[in-house]
């Protein structure tokens, strides 16, 4: 089980003792960071589970790891700055950041993809007795709509520029991460929680067990034109009985969970960790529910904006996936 801790490299300096880790007999490994999200939301287990596949290949001397951060723009932001080698973002925020669109002030030329992963519902939660059945119902309401370097909140804003929207129609708008609204619904300092996150998820389940909720469809006018006008938005199904008390279909709109990186992040690196990972994709694709249903055909082509990064794109031509 432990395997993957172990690379060669680390084996031979523990071997040889600490004191002999930095010098140059050991093979050169590299390191990568990928941004994910809160703990109990499902990019944490994307980046996880990608660590997992990269770090078990030995020879590959990678030593991945896939720390909890603030969401899609944080690691976004954390890819730009170099604080962070790849990242899970949703597919309207990777687009608005390649083109320089929304709370990104200018382009980042230097997105690149890597692949997409499960689809993602925006997805609205509502305690029983704050009798929100709809979009509308939000308004007057103590809503979390996100942390700012949160996806669903990069959403939210987007929505609620659609309905004509600012936070005062809201009685509070707090801002609250993903890891710390489902105890503020049940504790009563919220009346719902936003979140864009693949399904079924821990925070979903911990809001549902603790206290009476309900998933709040979102449709109508305002969703419609977002759908017509932005080709990374679809209109999207909550399948039914996920989670406690909520047994129906719930209609709203989602985007796509995509894995990007920096065009200068070390092109064998990427091959490597894209090829851990569909070498081994029955391996991955078991390690959340939510990934059942990839396929590397979807994987490669659905959600992306940004071009694929060249370490990538070597692994797909190899498979003949792409030309
Ligand atoms: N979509 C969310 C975000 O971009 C994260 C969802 C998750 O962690 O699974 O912040």
């Amino acid at each position: 089980m432990k395997r993957h801790l172990l690379s060669a490299a680390m084996a031979s300096g523990a071997i040889l003792g600490a004191a002999t880790l930095a010098t140059p007999v050991q093979a050169q490994q590299n390191f990568i960071t990928i941004g994910t999200g809160g703990q109990t939301g499902v990019y944490y287990v994307v980046g996880q589970s990608v660590c997992r596949m990269v770090n078990r290949v030995e020879d590959a001397n990678i030593k991945c790891n896939a720390p909890s951060t603030g969401g899609s723009v944080a690691n976004i932001n954390g890819i730009k700055s170099g604080e962070l080698d790849m990242g899970v973002a949703q597919s309207d925020v990777a687009y608005r950041a390649y083109n320089g669109e929304g709370t990104f002030g200018e382009k980042f030329d230097d997105l690149r993809s890597v692949f997409s992963m499960h689809g993602e519902p925006l997805t609205v939660l509502a305690r029983a007795d704050a009798n929100i059945e709809e979009l509308d119902d939000l308004q007057g309401k103590r809503v979390n709509i996100g942390n700012p370097g949160s996806g669903q909140r990069a959403t939210m804003e987007v929505l609620m520029d659609a309905k004509g929207w600012d936070t005062s129609v809201y009685s509070l708008a707090s801002e609250l991460t993903a890891a710390e609204q489902a105890s503020a619904l049940a504790d009563n300092n919220i009346d719902a929680m936003v979140y864009v996150v693949g399904h079924p998820n821990g925070s979903i389940q911990e809001a549902t067990t603790t206290v009476d909720a309900n998933l709040v469809p979102l449709e109508g006018e305002a969703v419609d034109s977002l759908v017509e006008e932005y080709p990374y938005y679809s209109t999207v199904t909550i399948p039914g009985g996920l989670y406690k008390g909520n047994p129906d279909d719930v209609n709203t709109f989602g985007v796509m969970a995509t894995v990007v990186t920096d065009a200068d992040t070390d092109a064998e690196t990427v091959y490597q960790t894209v090829k851990a990972v569909f070498e081994n994709f029955d391996r991955f694709k078991k390690l959340h529910p939510a990934f059942a249903n990839l396929t590397p055909e979807e994987m490669i082509s659905n959600g992306l904006t940004a071009p694929l990064h060249e370490g990538a794109a070597r692994y797909y031509k190899e498979q003949g996936w792409i030309d």
